[in-house]
């Protein structure tokens, strides 16, 4: 798929996010908009648009790592409420966007607004959260 961004993996998905790490269903990216901080998508290995193209086998693994996503984010940066966002309009390929909210935060009590104004931080501090999503995530090999 040319015109997705996820299987293309190149300067747009780039200037979207940051990979964390590949796990056996899918590939976890840091969203370089930390607006909400500790927001993660976990895209599907496949390019797939619908949840109900996987076989039951990829549906469990797939959701098991976007629960051990948030597990992590939850371990790390303790928010109140972590959010679980598909749409897939725009680019249809199968991801979750995992985005904690904290209470009297950023859209507490309501949907994520995507159209606010982005956060964007230095590139040490991305390297940092990445480097810290990644041992969080990886640790838990409960799966
Ligand atoms: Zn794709």
């Amino acid at each position: 798929m040319s015109d997705c961004f996820y299987c293309e993996n190149g300067e747009k998905l780039h200037s979207l996010m940051i990979e964390i790490c590949e796990l056996p269903y899918s590939k976890v990216y840091l969203n370089r908009d930390q607006k909400h901080k500790g927001r993660c998508i976990v895209a599907f290995k496949e390019h797939k648009t619908e949840y109900f193209q996987l076989t039951e086998k990829e549906i469990a693994g797939y959701f098991a790592e976007v629960s051990r996503v948030a597990g992590a984010i939850w371990t790390l940066y303790h928010p109140d409420k972590i959010n679980y966002a598909t749409f897939g309009d725009g680019v249809p390929h199968v991801h979750v966007h995992v985005v904690p909210k904290y209470k009297g935060g950023l859209n507490w009590g309501e949907p994520f607004d995507d159209t606010l104004p982005k956060q964007i931080l230095d590139e040490e501090e991305y390297r940092e959260m990445v480097k810290e999503l990644r041992t969080a995530i990886l640790k838990n090999n409960a799966l």
